[in-house]
């Protein structure tokens, strides 16, 4: 499960974060939706430890991450704790972030065999596993280069699944793909979230991915969360005038 309470964030005198309240509950799927520099990536950021909040409090399984109050700043308890909260959230990222020099094999054997120490074979196993699973069996062998947007992007969902993280979260992970590339991506996602064997943060700017396919959407706009309903709702009758607004313009 995750918790924030009262979480701001501020890039000099730009309040991205103001006042961020959340609770979301282990298994559930929730989309992030609203206009560019509304604070949705740096939200994801926060989470996964890439930048530290200003002010409030990050929670994940009821084990705090931060907790940061403006005045005395009451950090992280130690670094190897804050790296074993860490090491239960995967991500996904726009533009795959994949290292260019390596397989997709090697890529996903990464993490598995440095950061969990995992023997070759065995790293090797799991990563076979999953990239079968999101459909690159065949091309365990191919460098990035060689791989199409959606097969980058498969490589870097396997990548994050074989940490066996509790949290996934992804950041326009469909956006940088040609459209007819976007289904396989959207599918893995929705079988991945109807397994409910992990809670998923997803930013996205496909609307009937997820007014379909995630229990809960949040509208962002300008560091708040302007609405959080149940996603059927939030499309189908939104309660804020600026969530309406917002969806007249983009669907
Ligand atoms: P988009 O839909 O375009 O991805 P977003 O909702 O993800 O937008 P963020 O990336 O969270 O928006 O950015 C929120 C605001 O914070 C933007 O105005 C952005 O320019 C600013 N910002 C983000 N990261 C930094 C940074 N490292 N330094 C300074 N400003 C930043
Ligand atoms: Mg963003």
């Amino acid at each position: 499960s995750i918790r924030l309470r009262n979480v701001h964030k501020r890039y000099g005198k730009l309040h991205v974060l103001r006042g961020i309240d959340l609770d979301v509950e282990a298994g559930q799927t929730v989309s992030i939706i609203g206009p560019s520099g509304s604070g949705k990536s740096t939200l994801l950021r926060l989470l996964m430890t890439l930048d530290e909040p200003d002010e409030g409090s990050i929670e994940i399984d009821g084990e705090s991450m931060w907790t940061v109050q403006r005045n005395g700043a009451d950090k992280p308890a130690d670094a190897a704790h804050l790296s074993r909260v860490r090491g239960r959230i995967g991500m996904v990222f726009q533009h795959f972030n994949l290292f260019p020099h390596m397989t997709a094999l090697e890529n996903v054997m990464e993490a598995p065999r440095h950061v969990l120490k995992l023997g070759r074979d065995e790293a090797r196993e799991r990563a076979r596993d999953y990239l079968e699973m999101v459909g690159l069996g065949e091309k365990l062998d191919a460098h990035p280069g060689h791989l199409s947007g959606g097969q980058k992007q498969r490589v870097g969902i396997a990548r994050a699944l074989a940490m066996r993280p509790d949290i996934m979260l992804f950041d326009e992970v469909t956006s940088a793909l040609d459209p007819e590339l976007v289904g396989g991506i959207l599918q893995i996602m929705r079988d991945l979230a109807a397994q409910r064997t992990m809670t998923m943060l997803i930013v996205t700017h496909q609307m009937s991915f997820a007014e379909r396919s995630s229990d809960r959407t949040l509208f962002f706009d300008q560091g708040n969360i302007v609405e959080d309903a149940p996603s059927e709702q939030l499309f189908r009758a939104p309660a804020h005038e600026r969530t309406q607004q917002f969806l007249q313009a983009v669907i």
